[in-house]
């Protein structure tokens, strides 16, 4: 699933590409994508408009228009947004193409078909969904503290959990606690401030390296180009299969599922107790 590095560089690597123009169609191969609102009203409300900046928020890029909406997009499990002439042929995963005006149309590719579009007046919807956003100079080794304060769930189970902060997935959560040699079982709220700390300083670490590779191609990401990210082939521990030795030390790298995600750690270097 494209996690905040992934999406990131696809907001990065579309905006100057895509800001400036106008929307000039939109083929709803699958309509199913669009959830808000109708599909008449959402080709209707969108045509003619202007994109003029995209943002990112948790795991959501967010199309502002000239017309003061905004086009929601969440690629879900499998999405891709791919930049192309508009005469491309689409491939069977296509499901919505938004044509533009200078020759380009923007591809939603979806083989798993979670993604989403939704097209609406500001981003009250999503905001009350989001924790904070690990890469804002306001994400203190506090303000992790206190997200992750009385919470007794597993540090895994809350890394990922969008509410508590906004962007981080699978990968990006096993790989800041390597990085942080915390286990992915302990509680959220027997961590101490040190490991808070070098937690919080983990998080920034691993997911601003994963920018600067382009994101992790380990399943269905592309970038807007159709390329691949490389951020994976950097990965100390996540999507590491059996056999895998710890980088640091050398001891085989362990799979358990915490709820229902699995979950990739060093048993040396990230004891349980
Ligand atoms: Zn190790």
């Amino acid at each position: 699933m494209p996690e905040l590095p992934e999406v990131e560089t696809i907001k990065n690597e579309l905006l100057p590409y895509v800001v400036g123009h106008r929307i000039t169609g939109v083929t709803l191969i699958w309509e199913g994508i669009v959830r808000q609102p109708s599909v008449e009203e959402f080709r209707s409300c969108l045509i003619g408009q202007e994109i003029i900046g995209i943002a990112r928020r948790g795991k959501y890029l967010l199309f502002s228009l000239s017309s003061g909406d905004l086009l929601i997009i969440h690629l879900k499990m499998s999405g891709s947004l791919l930049l192309k002439p508009t005469s491309t042929e689409p491939d069977k995963f296509i499901r919505a193409i938004i044509h533009l005006n200078k020759g380009t149309s923007l591809f939603f590719r979806d083989p798993r078909k979670f993604g989403m579009m939704r097209l609406v007046k500001d981003d009250s919807s999503i905001a009350s969904k989001l924790g904070p956003e690990p890469l804002e100079p306001d994400f203190t080794p506090q303000v992790l503290a206190q997200r992750l304060n009385n919470h007794t769930a597993p540090i895994k189970a809350l890394l990922c959990d969008q509410k508590v902060v906004a962007g981080i997935g699978n990968m990006y959560a096993d790989e800041a606690l390597f990085a942080a040699k915390i286990h992915p079982l302990r509680s959220g709220e027997s961590l101490s401030p040190e490991e808070v700390a070098r937690l919080q300083q983990a998080i920034q670490q691993v997911l601003w390296s994963a920018i600067g590779n382009k994101g992790a191609s380990t399943d269905t990401y592309f970038r807007p180009s159709g390329e691949k990210g490389t951020a994976h082939f950097h990965f100390q521990v996540a999507h590491r299969l059996s056999g895998k030795f710890c980088p640091v030390c050398s001891t085989p790298i362990e799979r358990i599922v915490v709820r229902n995600r699995g979950s990739y750690f060093c048993p040396k270097c990230q004891p349980e107790h």
